[in-house]
């Protein structure tokens, strides 16, 4: 079957040294042919070697273009599997422009976001979950996610995914034959291997549902709020952190009213910070709406980082804080070093009830950043990523996938326990093997195939 020829601009429109426009299909080459000349006679890219670039000119019938070098990339050995040529020409809007609409003038259409993607999938070069991970890496902001994505295209999670349904295809196929031919094949006793199987594989898919919780922080950043009495320095240690001036250091207590949000790079993780309006009991409208605010942050937060001036007694402020993040995952940032000590950690920790890191920082002299920075990796990713061979699921669609497989299973030991009919775990074994298969793509339908690649960006 032919296919449509497509071309997009992949690199960045901005000014820049070059740019590059894919063309993909059957008639990527000739397209090419048709605006490319080279200083040899009869230098044609239809004869050309794959994998092989080539300098000369654009022309659009007598007019010189531009002065490019071109790429050719024959099918199946190509991003999409298709004959693929790569036409870099010199960069800037204009310019990247023109070339593109010289070639859709000469044969290609415009591509779909993400239709190179999707021929890649489609023609079986990648499945889903690598696909996915192409956009990933896209959108990556973070060092550890940017690893993370770049393991799930090569195909970690697949090949893992891939192992626990043959796994299960395997007991079906048992099942079934078993059931066809009961005079050869036995199912005395299976059922207690059958549970032992299903249990070990469920135990595989729980760890990788686990890793959700691990995955969504590198993917979107550890959630983290500021909180700490009015003047306890939130806004100058946020901006140690960031290292400008983003939120208003003042020092008249309650000036920082709205929450801020900032991402800010840790150690190759993205913590992604509230600072909150100080809270205190206040009367001030404004004042109050931005204390709320500052609960109700705290109150989902993955992180709270609560600044105590340590130059200052507690006060009813920091009884209240104390009581909040009793039960949250919290650091102390005991700010104000540089000054004479009025409150001593023990104050701090008796108050709170129970004892959470903490850290000296002085946020005006630049003292506790690298502690805090270490601190915080340890914290949520040590001990987690023992390995560098560990899968982490990132994207929620391979979660529910997952944890459908995951129930499926749970259905196949309840029949075990109440003793059903072999068919019974067969037709559960198949849910979950199916329900496996989305996260690589092998039982999606055209809808949501069409769904996930409409979010990539152009010329992907
Ligand atoms: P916020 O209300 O908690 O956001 O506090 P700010 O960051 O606005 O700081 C309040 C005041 O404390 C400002 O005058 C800061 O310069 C000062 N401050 C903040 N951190 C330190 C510190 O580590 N040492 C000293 N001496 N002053 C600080």
């Amino acid at each position: 079957m032919k296919t449509e020829t497509i071309a997009a601009i992949a690199t960045a429109l901005s000014d820049a040294g070059i740019s590059i426009i894919r063309i993909s299909g059957d008639e990527a080459i000739n397209v090419a042919d048709r605006i490319f000349v080279t200083k040899e006679k009869n230098h044609i890219l239809k004869n050309v070697k794959s994998h092989t670039i080539h300098y000369g000119f654009l022309f659009d019938g007598d007019e010189l273009i531009d002065e490019v070098m071109v790429s050719v990339m024959k099918a199946p050995k190509s991003y999409t599997t298709e004959d693929t040529v790569e036409i870099n020409c010199h960069g800037g809007i204009l310019m990247s422009r023109k070339v593109l609409s010289l070639v859709l003038q000469n044969g290609a259409r415009l591509a779909e976001p993400g239709e190179f993607t999707k021929r890649a999938f489609l023609n079986g070069r990648i499945d889903l979950s690598g696909a996915e991970a192409v956009m990933d890496i896209i959108h990556s902001e973070n060092e550890m996610f940017l690893k993370s994505s770049v393991k799930q295209l090569r195909g970690s999670l697949s090949s893992s995914i891939r192992t626990l349904r043959e796994k299960i295809l395997f007991e079906i196929a048992f099942i079934e034959s078993a059931i066809d031919d009961p005079e050869h094949i036995s199912l005395d006793g299976y059922q207690d291997r059958l549970s032992e199987i299903v249990d070990d594989i469920s135990v595989s898919l729980q760890k990788l549902i686990d890793s959700f919780d691990t995955g969504k922080l590198m993917r979107e950043g550890i959630r983290t709020v500021i909180l700490g009495k009015p003047n306890a320095g939130k806004s100058s240690f946020l901006n140690l952190l960031v290292g400008e001036e983003k939120a208003i250091v003042t020092d008249v207590a309650g000036t920082t009213r709205d929450a801020l949000e900032e991402y800010v790079k840790v150690r190759g993780v993205s913590l992604k910070v509230i600072d909150t309006a100080g809270i205190r009991s206040t009367d001030d409208v404004v004042e109050k709406i931005g204390v709320e605010k500052a609960i109700r942050f705290a109150d989902d937060a993955d992180l709270i980082l609560y600044v105590v001036d340590s130059s200052r007694t507690l006060d009813e402020n920091d009884h209240r804080i104390c009581e909040m993040i009793r039960d949250k995952r919290a650091i102390i940032l005991y700010n104000k070093t540089d000054l004479h000590a009025a409150v001593t950690e023990d104050e701090i920790f008796d108050l709170i009830g129970k004892r959470f890191p903490l850290i000296h920082v002085s946020a005006i002299e630049n003292i506790g950043l690298d502690e805090f920075e270490k601190l915080v990796k340890e914290m949520f990713f040590e001990g987690k990523i023992s390995s560098s061979d560990e899968i982490f699921i990132t994207n929620i669609r391979h979660k529910e996938a997952i944890s459908e497989a995951l129930e499926a299973l749970k259905l196949v030991k309840k029949s075990l326990a109440d003793q059903m009919p072999e068919d019974f775990y067969s037709i559960d074994l198949m849910h979950a093997y199916t329900s496996l298969g989305f996260v690589i793509g092998e039982e999606v339908g055209e809808d949501l195939v069409n769904e996930i690649f409409s979010k990539f960006c152009m010329g992907k």
